[in-house]
């Protein structure tokens, strides 16, 4: 398994494709379509389905063009459907923890509203896909439609029980390195929403 990282469009977004045995998982596809598909095709990688981990428009931007041109489905939390506006026909739709095996692969969506209603995080082996549930150093946003800071607390409650090594890929390129990478130990250690979704969960909605 490879993990390719693209940063797209002005938000500092980030596109991932997921590669195995040259079958690709394409996780939110958005703004440059062409520089996806460049990859792709370089690399000889069939893409076998997009995975969505919510339906702001940065993380959705075009992908119905590559869901038409590649014939493949895309996966969101129902509850970010209609926000996606992605055409319903290409796209299937869960409403709690879910998983599939996609490109050889087993794939669990785990609901983690709070930045949206249907923002999930997507776990591929030791790997972590986390939207804009958790950064590094930092969680997404609860002041848009369909956030809730509780929720979100809820959520990052979540992700702290997995294991520490578990590796995390965030949707926006945040992090001091410059990248969108880190680890829930790291986080557990350094990010202080989640210390205090964690520690002091009384005190998270006067935080955020
Ligand atoms: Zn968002």
């Amino acid at each position: 398994m490879k993990v390719y990282i693209l940063q797209l469009g002005d938000m500092g977004n980030c596109t991932y494709i997921v590669e195995h045995k040259k079958q690709g998982l394409i996780i939110d596809p958005s703004w440059d379509m062409q520089a996806i598909e460049k990859i792709l095709t370089k690399e000889d990688i069939t893409p076998k389905a997009a995975l969505f981990t919510h339906g702001h428009y940065d993380h959705v931007t075009d992908a119905k063009d590559l869901l038409e041109k590649y014939r493949i489905k895309g996966y969101i939390h129902y509850d970010d459907l209609d926000a996606s506006n992605l055409p319903h026909k290409d796209m299937i739709t869960f409403e709690s923890d879910h998983s599939e095996t996609l490109a050889g692969l087993k794939v669990d969506f785990l609901s983690t509203p709070g930045h949206s209603k249907g923002s999930v995080c997507i776990k591929i082996g030791n790997l972590i896909f986390t939207g804009d549930t958790l950064f590094p150093n930092a969680c997404g946003r609860t002041d848009l439609p369909g956030g809730n800071p509780r929720d979100l607390m809820l959520s990052l409650q979540k992700l702290a029980k997995l294991p520490d090594n578990t590796v995390i890929y965030s949707g926006h390129a945040y992090g001091a390195d410059g990248t969108g990478s880190t680890t829930i130990g790291q986080e557990k250690t350094n990010n202080p929403f989640l210390k205090m979704a964690l520690r002091e969960p009384e005190n998270f909605e006067d935080m955020i």
